[in-house]
């Protein structure tokens, strides 16, 4: 995530302090700078109090700015200092500092942290900022010589906002600083249509954030749950894959562009998110599922979508998922035809109590013997992507026991219900047995 500090500023002295303070923790960032200047220090104290505890309810790491009399007197031992007042630390005063951020103007002051042992450093005035304007902007080219000239991390500060804040990374910054006072709502704007559409609201949006989905297979029905859960904001997404993008794909597998050709598809993938949606974590696992990787990789991850080409690949997800407990929502599709279903531990059947065992080879023809139309896997994308929206927000009613069956050619559709799971299911009757 490339939002990794927020720096208060004063605005936040009004009455709903600790609310605003709340907000921006439930947006989940590492690190909260607590820049309160000028204040008496026993109103800085009693603030400061308070946000530290705060903090620790939301793992994020609460730095006092300056007030190093408070932080000593509070025993809390993280502070973030001007250049100017951490070159005047005493050996005292820095050997009880577990974490020190510093804010720097030049690069020849963060070469100078690093050696007198800084643990972070902010560089300030990247972009042009509303807070001080007319200062002129620093730029890439700063962020990136000072990155070049340490060994700590660099955190880019400065009229950051969500279009540049992957600018800053594709530059060696760890993550970005934002204010406080751009974090007031504005940040959220980039969601405002979605979190007005049914259920989604503020809370459904933050349980978005929290999510952690997992896409088998970055091809034709991975391009666009890809596309859609980056743009929705699912907070981290893993995506496996094996194949390497070729000239063929291209028509359907839209996620990939014709400069990623020859490049393995979950990082050609990754690459699309990342300057869509830069606050999302990517991991990426360029190989294929296997019966012996399954558990390991689907355990780390609250919803599955299958978006494999191949029924064996297919059978090991089912078996997973069921198995560990897992929701997933499958997809399908050849030609201009295409399946969707969802399964929800606990309500309805699996994959397997449908289709039992995987098809003999030949009897199925696969996308490379039958083709496939772009389009066609874009739609059922689409739905895999909606179903793991749902899931997560609560919003509307999921393709449990049922599954959507559509052709794109005619625009025959039609939903068939499976409301039990079948009694002869392998994979469920073992699950259950446990
Ligand atoms: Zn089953």
């Amino acid at each position: 995530m490339a939002l990794k500090i927020c720096i208060t500023n004063r605005h936040l002295v009004e009455n709903d302090f600790l609310d605003r303070i709340k907000e921006i923790l439930e947006y989940g960032i590492d690190i909260l700078i607590l820049r309160e200047k000028d204040l008496p220090e026993q109103e800085y104290e009693y603030l400061a109090k308070n946000v530290i505890e705060l903090c620790s309810r939301y793992d994020t790491e609460c730095m006092l700015h300056s007030y190093i009399k408070t932080a000593l007197r509070l025993n809390h031992p993280y502070i973030h200092l001007t250049f100017d007042d951490f070159i005047k630390l005493s050996v005292e005063e820095k050997s009880f500092f577990r974490k020190i951020g510093v804010s720097i103007h030049s690069v020849s002051e963060a070469v100078t942290c690093c050696q007198k042992g800084a643990s972070y450093i902010t560089a300030g005035h990247i972009f042009e900022t509303s807070c001080k304007p007319g200062i002129e902007p620093r730029g890439l080219d700063f962020l990136r010589n000072t990155v070049n000239s340490v060994s700590i991390p660099v955190y880019a500060l400065g009229g950051i906002t969500p279009a540049n804040m992957h600018k800053c990374i594709g530059n060696g910054a760890a993550g970005v600083c934002m204010m406080s006072s751009y974090m007031k709502g504005d940040l959220y704007e980039k969601y405002s249509r979605q979190m007005l559409a049914s259920k989604i609201g503020i809370i459904g949006q933050n349980r978005l954030r929290k999510a952690r989905v997992l896409v088998a297979g970055a091809g034709g029905l991975g391009s666009p749950v890809l596309q859609y859960l980056a743009g929705a904001g699912i907070g981290t997404v893993g995506i496996v894959d094996k194949d390497i993008v070729s000239i063929s794909n291209i028509h359907r597998q839209v996620i990939h562009s014709l400069d990623s050709i020859g490049m393995n598809k979950a990082e050609s993938a990754k690459k699309y998110i990342s300057s869509l949606n830069p606050e999302i974590n990517v991991n990426t696992y360029p190989f294929f599922i296997t019966k012996d990787n399954a558990e390991e990789l689907i355990a780390q991850y609250d919803f599955i979508i299958d978006c494999v080409d191949n029924f064996e690949t297919e059978f090991i997800l089912n078996d997973t998922c069921v198995h560990l407990h897992k929701p997933f929502c499958y997809g399908g599709v050849i030609k201009g035809h295409g399946q969707v279903m969802t399964y929800v531990p606990g309500k309805g059947p699996c994959y397997r109590c449908i289709y039992e065992e995987p098809p003999l080879p030949g009897e199925v023809p696969t996308s490379e013997e039958a083709g496939i139309l772009g389009p066609a896997a874009g739609v059922i994308g689409s739905i895999q992507a909606m179903e793991a929206i749902k899931y997560f927000t609560g919003a509307g009613e999921l393709l449990t026991g049922k599954m959507m069956i559509i052709d794109l050619l005619t625009l025959n559709m039609r939903i068939a219900k499976f409301p039990k799971a079948n009694p002869n299911c392998k994979t469920c009757s073992e699950s259950y047995a446990q």
